[in-house]
């Protein structure tokens, strides 16, 4: 883990009032997950989504967005979906992934085996960027720290990276996507795996069949294989 994430993760354990990190892996498990030990909630997705609130602890409050877009699925989902922000469709509606890049990822997630409830999906920046440009770093900066919290406490196994400007994000990076996917990374006690973007994989359906790849790796990783049905992928 490079320097950053580490300090990261020690600002948002001193946010939530923890003042010691033991070295046991057993301290980030999971009540309920396989050789998992209880430990008390911190946060809940609902306790995040109330400090949020009406947020406007960044500009993008201030350009054009209308709601907050926090996320949505299974609260202890073993898989999580992370893209860059909110587009037109899903500032419209609040649910991120809604739009034709949502349908094709419902498409991917259900070729993976899974109904879209079983996982989480959410973005690195919950709020729609104006003219749909990239999140600047301030705006990242301010927003990131709430999708740690929903990683820390949905606790996903794996987390799929979709798109360049994810993975970058996340793994503070910059290489391109072509360097980094293909490759499993560690990421706050998951797995990372950084894939194509379903609107890139819309404009560019040849590379579905890398992105299919990735998901099953993502598969391999939760000790799973893609249903008989799913052949060579979505759409493929
Ligand atoms: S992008 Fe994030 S930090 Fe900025 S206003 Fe929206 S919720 Fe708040």
């Amino acid at each position: 883990m490079d320097p950053r994430q580490v300090a990261e993760h020690l600002r948002f354990y001193q946010e939530i009032g923890i003042t010691g990190i033991s070295a046991e892996a057993q301290w980030r498990a999971r009540e309920g997950k396989p050789g998992g030990q209880a430990r008390p909630t911190i946060w809940t997705l609902q306790s995040i989504r109330e400090d949020i609130g009406d947020c406007t602890r960044c500009k993008l409050a201030t350009l054009g967005r209308k709601q907050v877009v926090f996320g949505v699925g299974h609260p202890s989902a073993e898989l999580m979906f992370v893209g860059e922000a909110p587009g037109a469709d899903e500032d419209d509606q609040g649910v991120p992934f809604v739009g034709r890049a949502g349908q094709l990822l419902t498409k991917m997630i259900e070729a993976m085996g899974f109904a879209r409830g079983d996982v989480y999906i959410a973005n690195v920046v919950k709020c729609r960027p104006p003219e749909n440009r990239n999140p600047e770093p301030d705006e990242i900066g301010s927003c990131e720290p709430f999708l740690f919290r929903q990683i820390e406490t949905i606790k996903p196994k794996v987390i799929v990276a979709l798109g360049a400007f994810a993975a970058k994000t996340l793994l503070h990076s910059q290489d391109p996507i072509s360097k980094l996917r293909g490759h499993v990374h560690d990421y706050h006690g998951a797995k990372l795996i950084p894939t194509f973007h379903p609107s890139f994989l819309l404009r560019s359906p040849g590379q579905k069949k890398y992105a299919w790849e990735d998901l099953k790796k993502a598969l391999a990783l939760m000790d799973r294989e893609p249903p008989v049905s799913a052949g060579s992928g979505p759409d493929a």
